[in-house]
Order: structure tokens, then C-alpha cells, then sequence
């Protein structure tokens, strides 16, 4: 028979391009990127093997019996470990291999052990080719046995595909399953037409697609220090958390990159964050290097044993600590090293990266070790997005109401709408703790209209009015204030309970105000234009920018507590004097300019008696009342307001105790 090889050249000829291709790139070192780079030179190997057999038993008198037998065994031997690799290769792709039993393993290979052993023993039984007495090359009964082989191997990483398709796209599982369907369609075709040699270019054809879909990873490399990329990190610990691995990952962070980048310029730190993958990159031998940029890296490997990775974490950390240079100049770069076990402490890739993203803080220019203490912050910040979301879905949420004293009618008008958090198994979670949390994951719109909410419908519904009190003032954070549906959404709420824009006060934070100019000023005019009152709160705190305050139509000014308390610091004599100077002037300056102004945190009798001599207007704080649910301060405003004087106890140093629960009933009485 005469045997058309033209197919097999070309298959050299592209499989030749495809390990040109491999060999190119760089960076990619997984067990699946060597898998498939086998895959490719057995299948070279076949090919040559295939052009070499099918010349001998075309032109049989050309060589020796022994040698007619030889390129066909290597041929046999070869072909038919590929599917196996195939196999290894989606084992490895879906991320499972590592936590494969060994003798799962084994069962996936045992047929082709069986197969080779077959092969191996042919020239005894001939039971899958011989060579008949006229030297032609005949297949024996036992070669279906191969083929049953290959196909069971294809079958089981179809089955491992389909199993863990979570670990893949649907992009690349379909290329995965047209690679299997180009191996197997060729296999049909010669088994009417043996001499047609088109098997091998069909699946170098599969194999050539394989590297632009599965194995095309440009998108997941930092072009800089080739390591993996944030998409690659991503997707591979979620690939491990689906096969159920368990994980340590290293995080490594320097500190102020940017500082870096611009005393020592660009190209001498990519220089640099080279040299710090490269290192990263050995410092464990089965660990895979992530680079996020901005001088951020994550090595990650299986293992369960917390205390090994805690040793590589130190060793990262007295390396970090120690100088890397690059002719002329060597420095010390500083970084935050942090340890997580997946699954123990960390469940999915959103808390990695969360984890990965919190802002690091550098202490006294050294390395350090994320110590328990941030973990469990951190912990605590993910248990309480989790009450936050339950909170914003149950409508949960709680209000509680500060009580605001005026001056001059010596009543209380108005009032803070303070959120809380309440959570029947941690307690009350105060705003500055989830606040944040909720600007972070983007909730912060939910909390502010759930607050607003809450607020119109105690106001409409108790008649607040009828009380004594005019307006309640709302808290807006820095995004609520950059988002352009804010006016709509407070005007839906108003007008469904009925209320107009002059009871509702909106107090923006100072910093608030300062920092993202552009974006508020358009959002914070059309509320002013609406009627609201607008009040800048913690006023003192910041970097005040006073031509763009003073030109913002604030009507109200909070003055923060801080500069009540350290007016009123008898431990710090010379402080106490120049800010005593500076409240009283505050008051006074923001006074004549038309403002109306607020002092918070008022804690004693004393500081309201000085506030008062001052001109301060309004002022709120625990002498007058802590914060309280809404029945508890319509209460305290109708005893307060009928001059019936009942005001807490005031405690001497309240500053550094928590904010405490509101009193259900007053402890003292107290006249002024
Ligand atoms: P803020 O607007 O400066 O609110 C005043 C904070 O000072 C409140 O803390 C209040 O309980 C506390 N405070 C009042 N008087 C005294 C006092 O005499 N002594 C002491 N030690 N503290 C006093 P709270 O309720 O923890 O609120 C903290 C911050 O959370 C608020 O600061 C505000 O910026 C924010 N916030 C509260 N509710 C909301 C809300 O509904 N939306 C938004 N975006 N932020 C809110
Ligand atoms: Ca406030
Ligand atoms: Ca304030």
C-alpha cells in the first residue's frame, strides 16, 4: 500500500510553528503549560515516527525485518500516549490535580499501561499488527483495544471538562471539546481510507487552536516582570476554590510605590519589580507568582501548613527589609507582608481581593508581618458587609435621633438622624464602621435612601411638628453626594410622605466638600436650589478650602468636636489657649459672614455655658442627650421642649469610652 504522507508534513510543519511559539513566551510555567508543550513534541514525534514507518512498509525491501517493526512500535507507543496527556492536561487546566489521590491517577492511566504493555508484547502475540509473509503491514484484532484506549481517556476529559466547566469559560471549554472532536473525526476517516496519513495534521490543527484559546495567556501576564497578572490570580484561586484546594497566599505590598517611582523614575523600579518577581518566583518551589502592579505581589501554593507559610512570610519580610540594588543606587523597600489559609480564613476570590486592595499603612520604615489584629479587622469588615446586606434587605436598618439645642429659644428644634446597625448576634455597629463598607461594595445609595426613608416616615408620621421640632438633619456621605440621582431620589421620598425640603437639613462633610469639588458641586447646588438647608458638617477637621466653601450655598456650619475638646483641655495648657482663640473666633467670623452655627460633641455644662457666651447658635451633644430611637426622643423633646428641664447625666470623660447605649430614662435633673 502506498501511503499519502503529505498530510504528515504539514502536520510537522505546524507543529514546529506551535513549539516555536511555546518556546517564545515567557512566564508560563504551570504544570498544564509543560503538559501541553509534551503533548506537542510526542505528536511531533509521531509524525516523523509515522513518515519513517510509512516509507519502510511501503518500500519493505528496503530495510530489515527488525527495522520494519521499530518505527512502527515507536509510532504505536507514541500516538497512543497522547490522549493520556490530553487527559493530564484538562486535569490540570481545571486546577484539580492537586488534590487528585495518587491512585486516581493510576486508574486514568491504567488503560494506556495496558495498551503500551500490549504493544511492548506484540512481536509475541501480533495480536495488533504484523507483517504477513509478502511483508505487508496488516493490523492485528487487538488494535481496537488501542483505540478503545484513546477514547476512554478523551471520554473521561470531556467528563472531567463538563464537571469543573466553572473553572473555565464556555470560550474555552468548546475549544477544548473541538480539539477532542478534531483527534477522533480523523480516526473515522482512515479507518475507510488506511492509507489517507491525516490523523496527525487534524489534531496538530486541534493543537495549533488549543494554543490560541487555552493556551493563549498574553492577557494574564504583566508585560514588565512576566509574572501573572490580577485576571490570571483571579482566575486560578477561583479554579482552586471550585476543586476544593486548600491555599496559603502570600501577599506582598510595598509601601508608597508612587513615592518610589518618581524619586528613583520609572525605568530604574521596573528595574527593580524585576528583580523582586524573579526572586519571588524561586522562593518557592511549587508556588506561582502574582504581580498586581504598583509593587503589589501574591504568591500562592497548596498547603494546609499555616506555620511553613508563616516561615516563608518571614523570610519575605527580612528580605524586604533588606536592599535591592540595581548599579548605582540599591534600596530598601519596605513592605507589608500578609499570610491567608484558603479556605480557613478566606472562602472566595471577592475576599482575596479585598483582602489584596485594603490600603497598607507603613509604620517606622520596616517590613511587616499583617498580624492577627488586621486579619480580624479585616474579618470584622467582611462579617459586616454581610449584616449590612442583610440589613439593607430585611429594611432593618435603625435610626436614632440627637437631640440639637437652639440658643435663643433655649428648645430643642431639631435633631441628627444617626444609622446604626443592629444585629441580634454582634450588637450595634455604629456608622463609622459600616459607612465605609458600604461606600467600598457600593451600598451606600441603599443605606442613604433606606435612612431617608426612615426619617420622612417618623417625621410624617409622629407629626414632628406638633413636638417642637422644625427639621431633622441628615447625614450625606461623599459618594451619596457625587451621584446625580441623589436629588431625585430625596425628592421621591419627600413627596411621598407628604413633606416639603425645608424640614429635612443635609449635612455634608467637610473633606466631603474639599476633595471632589467638580463632581458634588453640580449635585449640591440643585439640592440648594431644591430648598433643602445644607450644612457643613466637622467643619475644622480638614483641609479647608475656604473660596470654595464660602462659595457653596451652606447655610449651616458644623464646627467639629475636636476643636470644642481641645479648647477645653486643661492636660495641654499652651494648646488649650491658642484653640480656645480659635473656637471663639471660628464663631464669631462664621457668624458675621451669615452662617448659622453648630457646635457638636457639647459634653458638659461648662462647655455649653462657654458656647453660649460665644454666640454659638445651636449645639448638640451627650449634656443635652445621647442619640435615641425615635419614641425615646419624641419624649425628651416634649418633657425638654414644655420646660421641663430633664437632661442625663452628663459624664465627665466621654470621649474615649464607646458611644453608649441610649437611657430609656432620665438620671438627673439638670437646670440652667
Ligand atoms: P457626625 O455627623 O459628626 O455625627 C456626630 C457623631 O458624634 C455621632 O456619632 C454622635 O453620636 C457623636 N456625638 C454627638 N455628640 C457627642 C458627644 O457629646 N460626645 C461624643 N463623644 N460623641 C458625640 P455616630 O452616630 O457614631 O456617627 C458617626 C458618623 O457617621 C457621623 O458623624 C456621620 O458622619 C456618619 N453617619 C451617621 N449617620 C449617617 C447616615 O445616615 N448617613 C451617612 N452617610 N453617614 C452617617
Ligand atoms: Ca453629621
Ligand atoms: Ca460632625
Amino acid at each position: 500500500m502506498r501511503y499519502v504522507i503529505h498530510y504528515d508534513i504539514a502536520a510537522i510543519v505546524m507543529l514546529l510553528l506551535v513549539l516555536f511559539l511555546i518556546y517564545t513566551r515567557k512566564g508560563l510555567n504551570r504544570a498544564s503549560n509543560f503538559l501541553f508543550g509534551f503533548v506537542v513534541i510526542t505528536e511531533l514525534f509521531c509524525a516523523v515516527t509515522d513518515i519513517i514507518s510509512a516509507y519502510y512498509i511501503s518500500f519493505p525491501d528496503r530495510t530489515t525485518p527488525w527495522g520494519l517493526h521499530f518505527w512502527s512500535y515507536f509510532f504505536l507507543s507514541a500516538h497512543n500516549i497522547v490522549p493520556l496527556m490530553l487527559l493530564f492536561y484538562v486535569v490540570c487546566l481545571t486546577g484539580i490535580q492537586k488534590r487528585l489521590q495518587w491512585y486516581k491517577w493510576f486508574i486514568f492511566a491504567l488503560p494506556t499501561v495496558i495498551s503500551l504493555g500490549l504493544l511492548a508484547t506484540n512481536f509475541l502475540h501480533k495480536g495488533i499488527f504484523y507483517f504477513d509473509e509478502n511483508n505487508v503491514y496488516t493490523h492485528g484484532p487487538l488494535l481496537s483495544a488501542l483505540y478503545a484506549d484513546a477514547g476512554l481517556s478523551l471520554l473521561i476529559a470531556t467528563i472531567v471538562l463538563i464537571r469543573y466547566r466553572k473553572a473555565l469559560s464556555k470560550y474555552k471549554i468548546a475549544g477544548a471539546i473541538l480539539c477532542e472532536i478534531l483527534c477522533v473525526f480523523p480516526v473515522v476517516v482512515q479507518m475507510f481510507f488506511p492509507n489517507l496519513l491525516i490523523e496527525l495534521f487534524f489534531q496538530s490543527i486541534g493543537l495549533m487552536g488549543l494554543l490560541f484559546s487555552l493556551e493563549n495567556e498574553d492577557e494574564l501576564i504583566n508585560p514588565i516582570t512576566g509574572a501573572y497578572n490580577r485576571f490570571a490570580f483571579i482566575r486560578d484561586v477561583d479554579r482552586s476554590i471550585h476543586a476544593r484546594n486548600r491555599l496559603s497566599v502570600i501577599t506582598i505590598k510595598i509601601f508608597n510605590i508612587s513615592y518610589y517611582n518618581s524619586t528613583f523614575g520609572v525605568s530604574f523600579m521596573n528595574h527593580v519589580l524585576r528583580d523582586m518577581a524573579s526572586w519571588l518566583k524561586v522562593a518557592h518551589k511549587h508556588a506561582i507568582c502574582y504581580d498586581f502592579y504598583g509593587g503589589h505581589f501574591a504568591l500562592v501554593f497548596n498547603s494546609e501548613d499555616r506555620a511553613a507559610a508563616k516561615e516563608l512570610a518571614d523570610r519575605f519580610r527580612e528580605r524586604f527589609d533588606s536592599e535591592w540594588a540595581r548599579d548605582p543606587i540599591s534600596v530598601v523597600f519596605p513592605a507589608q507582608i500578609g499570610l491567608l489559609q484558603v479556605p480557613d480564613e478566606v472562602k472566595t476570590v471577592d475576599q482575596l481581593m479585598l483582602f489584596i486592595d485594603m490600603p497598607t499603612e507603613e509604620t517606622a520604615g520596616r517590613s511587616q508581618l499583617m498580624g492577627s489584629d488586621q486579619i480580624h479587622y479585616y474579618q470584622r469588615s467582611l462579617l459586616i458587609e454581610q449584616k449590612l446586606s442583610e440589613a439593607l434587605e430585611n429594611n432593618s436598618l435603625e435610626i436614632y435621633y440627637q437631640p440639637v439645642w437652639d440658643r435663643a429659644s433655649r428648645k430643642v428644634r431639631s435633631a441628627e438622624a444617626l444609622v446604626r446597625l443592629v444585629d441580634r448576634e454582634i450588637g450595634v455597629i455604629m456608622p463609622e464602621e459600616f459607612i465605609p463598607i458600604a461606600e467600598r461594595n457600593g451600598s451606600i445609595m441603599e443605606v442613604g435612601a433606606q435612612v431617608m426613608e426612615k426619617v420622612c416616615s417618623f417625621y410624617s408620621e409622629n407629626r414632628l411638628e406638633l413636638h417642637g421640632i422644625d427639621h431633622i438633619a441628615v447625614n450625606l456621605s461623599v459618594l451619596q453626594c457625587m451621584n446625580r440621582y441623589l436629588p431625585q431620589m430625596i425628592q421621591d421620598i419627600l413627596y411621598k410622605h407628604n413633606m416639603l425640603p425645608q424640614h429635612i437639613t443635609l449635612e455634608i462633610t467637610e473633606s466631603a466638600a474639599a476633595g471632589n469639588k467638580s463632581a458634588m458641586e453640580k449635585t449640591v447646588r440643585e439640592l440648594a436650589g431644591s430648598g433643602y438647608t445644607l450644612a457643613l458638617d466637622d467643619y475644622g477637621t480638614g483641609y479647608s478650602n475656604y473660596s470654595y466653601m464660602f462659595a457653596m450655598p451652606f447655610k449651616i456650619i458644623k464646627i467639629d468636636k475636636s476643636i470644642l475638646w481641645s479648647a477645653m483641655d486643661t492636660q495641654n495648657v499652651r494648646g488649650q489657649e491658642s484653640s480656645m482663640v480659635l473656637l471663639e473666633n471660628t464663631i464669631r467670623m462664621l457668624r458675621q459672614m451669615q452662617y448659622r452655627v453648630v457646635v457638636e460633641g457639647v459634653e458638659t455644662k461648662e462647655q455649653m455655658v462657654l458656647l453660649s457666651g460665644y454666640g454659638c447658635d445651636y449645639m448638640q451633644g451627650f449634656f443635652f442627650s445621647e442619640p435615641l430611637p425615635g419614641p425615646q426622643f419624641l419624649h425628651f423633646a416634649d418633657r425638654f421642649n414644655s420646660g421641663d428641664t430633664v437632661l442625663f447625666q452628663p459624664r465627665e470623660d466621654r470621649r474615649s469610652a464607646e458611644i453608649p447605649q441610649p437611657q430609656p430614662a432620665a438620671r438627673n435633673i439638670v437646670s440652667f
